[in-house]
């Protein structure tokens, strides 16, 4: 059984929330006492909605407010408002204030262990190429090399992350041709060198023993390398870079998800990738939370809840996909979803789909329709979680490609899952493939495939910031 979720993206941080559901409300009051029917039916939209983010965020006094205001204004409306009236007797009048902005905390900074595996010892031009020397060979895997388009500013830049590496002194890179050549701790573990240009470069790079040897292929090279004459400690420059992300691995306890070729169980597959790609992430100096590190039952509102409790960046739902037996040969393929609020995008499949995920514990949550939920989607957030999907899509299948045959690229694709409604943050989830594919299958279950798929979530999330600082 395809196990999809819901994914949202709402936008506000969380204490964006608050402020703003404040407002919402002093709003929603001032239409319901002028009188006029349309500004009364703005004012039952308004409640709905904030009725919506009370359930989300477990907000006992607001979903209070919020009821009255939808029985006020939906009864002088004519509209059936019975199942709102009776959850409005069971909940408690003792109302808790509305939280105002919220204060905030002043998060601890967690220590990164800093890795001393590789230091950069020098660089040089030579022969129009750019040399940079490390104490020993880098193994490729521990370079990351990818490509951006910054269409905002018209730039192409061209971007190497040398993991675990260290920079032994600051280095100005110049080159008459290239308009902008950086090289930066980008984070404690990882050196960073962007080459930036208004043109589209024809770059090409090896590692050769203990040297990254980069060929801008730009003509007539005049360059100069000056390290900085005082060595200084390396600044880790983007501290502000660190990000908080939340890993949702589908499932868990009584709830296996799908079952797939020779009983490999999803909740497993997911929750084994999960560890991999936190694993990578906070080598990379980033806050990673698990929705469940084990495999305990979780609700799908704590996930998203918890997200928002966390404050994090970005949530990633990891799941596994599964068709019936008689087609499971046929179908595989990994795919990546992000919730839209365009009811009509969805395809049949994703609404068959989202509908059998949905079912279990969304009492409330199915208690008003989806087009509330969608109501409080915002565009911006709708296409930063786009966007990540895109980035983790692409990340994803280029390294699988590279070690592994007949990969399936599925697509990014959007629908009406709501299931995971009240991430405040992007979210998309992922289908790391068929667990009832036979090969898919066995690879998903094994532990040099699941970390191979690691790296290409990583790589993804780290494009996607990069892009979306
Ligand atoms: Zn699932």
């Amino acid at each position: 059984m395809l196990r999809l979720l819901l994914l949202f993206s709402l936008l506000f941080s969380f204490s964006a929330i608050a402020a703003d559901s404040t407002k919402t409300l002093q709003r929603a009051d001032r239409f319901l006492k002028s009188g006029n029917k349309s500004e009364i039916f703005r004012a039952y939209n308004d409640y709905k909605n904030l009725y919506l983010t009370a359930v989300i965020n477990n907000d006992e006094g607001l979903r209070h407010r919020s009821l009255e205001g939808i029985v006020s204004s939906g009864k002088r409306l004519h509209i059936d408002v019975a199942k709102y009236d009776k959850e409005l007797s069971s909940t408690s009048s003792k109302s808790k204030p509305l939280p105002k902005k919220s204060i905030k905390k002043k998060e601890t900074k967690k220590k990164v262990t800093v890795s001393k595996r590789y230091m950069l010892r020098s660089v040089n031009w030579k022969d129009g190429r750019l040399i940079l020397r490390l104490n020993k060979s880098l193994p490729s895997k521990q370079l990351n090399y990818f490509k951006l388009y910054d269409k905002k500013r018209k730039k192409y830049r061209y971007v190497f992350d040398m993991h675990d590496t260290q920079l032994d002194k600051h280095y100005k890179l110049h080159h008459a041709n290239i308009q902008r050549i950086s090289l930066a701790q980008f984070r404690p573990n990882t050196l960073r060198l962007v080459i930036e240009h208004d043109k589209a470069l024809k770059i090409r790079f090896k590692l050769d023993r203990n040297a990254l040897i980069i060929n801008p292929g730009v003509k007539k090279p005049v360059e100069k390398t000056r390290p900085v004459k005082k060595v200084t400690a390396p600044v880790v420059h983007d501290r502000m870079m660190a990000k908080t992300i939340v890993l949702d691995p589908g499932h868990g306890g009584r709830d296996g998800g799908a079952v797939g070729y020779r009983k490999y169980r999803e909740k497993m597959v997911v929750l084994q990738i999960s560890r991999e790609v936190s694993k990578l992430l906070k080598k990379e100096g980033h806050k990673v939370y698990m929705t469940r590190s084990d495999d305990s039952a979780v609700k799908l509102q704590k996930r998203t809840q918890f997200a928002n409790i966390k404050k994090a960046d970005i949530f990633i739902s990891i799941h596994a996909n599964a068709v019936p037996k008689r087609n499971a040969h046929k179908v595989s393929g990994i795919e990546t979803y992000f919730l839209s609020n365009n009811t009509d995008s969805g395809s049949e499949r994703a609404k068959r789909v989202a509908k059998m995920e949905n079912s279990k514990d969304l009492k409330d949550v199915n208690f008003y329709g989806q087009t509330d939920f969608i109501n409080i989607l915002n565009r911006e957030k709708i296409k930063r979680s786009e966007r990540l999907a895109h980035d983790l899509q692409r990340n994803i299948l280029a390294t699988l490609k590279k070690s592994y045959k007949g990969v399936k690229d599925t697509g990014v694709r959007e629908g009406p899952f709501w299931v995971l409604v009240g991430a405040q943050m992007p979210s998309v989830l992922i289908e790391v493939g068929f667990i009832t594919h036979p090969t898919e299958a066995l690879r998903l279950g094994k532990s040099a495939y699941q970390k191979k798929m690691a790296e290409g979530i990583v790589q993804g999330i780290e494009q996607y910031f990069l892009k979306n600082p």
